[in-house]
C-alpha cells in the first residue's frame, strides 16, 4: 500500500538529484530525502536493478522518483539526465554530486588510465553535473548544491593518489563554485566522510585493517551512510541558508 504524506518534511515540494544513488551513501540519501518529502532523481551509471530498486522504494514512501541512467564523465548523458529531471519535475532544487570510485595504486606505480578514470568520475563528473544544474538554479536565484568529498581530500590516502587528488580538487571546486554562486541564492557545501560501511571499503572487513583503523576513530565504529545522508539534508535544508563553501567533515 502507498500511503501519501504531505506536508510534513522539510523537502515537501522539493526536486533533488543524486548521483551514483543506486547503493551506499547515494541510496540512503535519496531515501532520506524523500522521507522528509522530496521528489528525487536517482542516478546509476551502469547498475539499472539497484536504482530501479531505489524508485520502488522512494515511490512506495508516497513520493515521486524516476531513475536516470547516466554516467556522470559523460557529458551528454549528464545533459540528458537533467533534462529528463526537469521534463519530468519541471526543476532542481538540490543537487548531490556523490557518484564516486577508487581505483588503489602506489602513486609511482599508478597508470594514466587508473589515474583519469577517477578524476573523470570524481572531479570531472561534478563539473559536468554542475554545468547542466547551475544555469537553471541561477534563473531561479535559488538552490543548493552538495558535493560528498572525503578526509582523503583533507589528509591524504595512502595507496590512492588519484583518488585524494581528486576529492581534494573537488574541495577547492566547492569553495570557488560558492563564492561565484552566492549571489545567486545558491549555496554549495561539501561532506567530507571518514570511513562509511559500504560496497567501496569492503577491506574494512579483512581483521588487519578493521582493527588499525578503528583504534584511530574516536567513536569507536565506521560510519553508516545514513551518518552522511543526515548532513547532507541538514545542508540541503532552510536551516543551512546563511552556510556556504564550507566543509564539514563526518569522521
Ligand atoms: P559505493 O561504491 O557503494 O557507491 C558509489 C555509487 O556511485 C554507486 O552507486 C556507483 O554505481 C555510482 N557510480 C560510480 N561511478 C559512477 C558514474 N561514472 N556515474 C554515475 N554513478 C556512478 O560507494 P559509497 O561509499 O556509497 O560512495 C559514495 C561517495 O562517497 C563517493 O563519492 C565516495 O568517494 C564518497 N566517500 C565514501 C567513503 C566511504 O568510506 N565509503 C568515504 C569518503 C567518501
Amino acid at each position: 500500500m502507498r500511503i501519501k504524506v504531505t506536508g510534513m518534511g522539510r523537502f515537501d515540494g522539493k526536486v533533488v538529484v543524486v548521483t551514483g544513488s543506486g547503493r551506499g551513501i547515494g541510496r540512503a540519501t535519496a531515501l532520506a530525502f524523500a522521507r522528509e518529502g522530496a521528489d528525487v532523481v536517482v542516478n546509476v551509471s551502469k547498475s539499472v536493478d539497484e536504482g530501479n530498486a531505489v524508485v520502488e522504494e522512494i515511490k512506495a514512501l508516497g513520493r515521486g522518483a524516476i531513475m536516470a541512467k547516466a554516467d556522470v564523465a559523460n557529458e551528454a548523458e549528464v545533459e540528458k539526465m537533467i533534462k529528463t529531471a526537469i521534463d519530468h519535475f519541471r526543476k532542481v532544487d538540490v543537487l548531490v554530486n556523490n557518484a564516486g570510485i577508487g581505483i588503489s595504486s602506489m602513486s609511482y606505480k599508478m597508470t594514466k588510465e587508473q589515474w583519469d578514470a577517477v578524476v573523470d568520475v570524481n572531479l570531472t563528473g561534478v563539473f559536468n553535473c554542475f554545468r547542466a544544474v547551475v544555469p537553471r538554479m541561477m534563473e531561479r536565484r535559488s538552490g543548493k548544491i552538495i558535493n560528498i568529498s572525503s578526509v582523503a581530500g583533507i589528509d591524504g590516502f595512502i595507496g590512492n593518489i588519484n583518488y585524494a587528488a581528486s576529492k581534494g580538487g573537488l574541495l577547492a571546486f566547492n569553495r570557488t563554485a560558492a563564492t561565484e554562486l552566492g549571489r545567486y541564492g545558491i549555496n554549495v557545501n561539501a561532506v567530507a566522510p571518514g570511513i562509511i560501511e559500504t560496497q567501496m571499503t569492503e577491506w574494512i572487513k579483512i581483521p588487519k585493517y578493521r582493527d588499525m583503523y578503528l583504534s584511530r576513530i574516536p567513536l569507536g565504529r565506521f560510519g553508516k551512510p545514513e551518518d552522511i545522508a543526515s548532513v547532507v539534508l541538514f545542508l540541503a535544508s532552510e536551516e543551512a541558508n546563511y552556510i556556504t563553501g564550507q566543509v564539514i567533515r563526518v569522521d
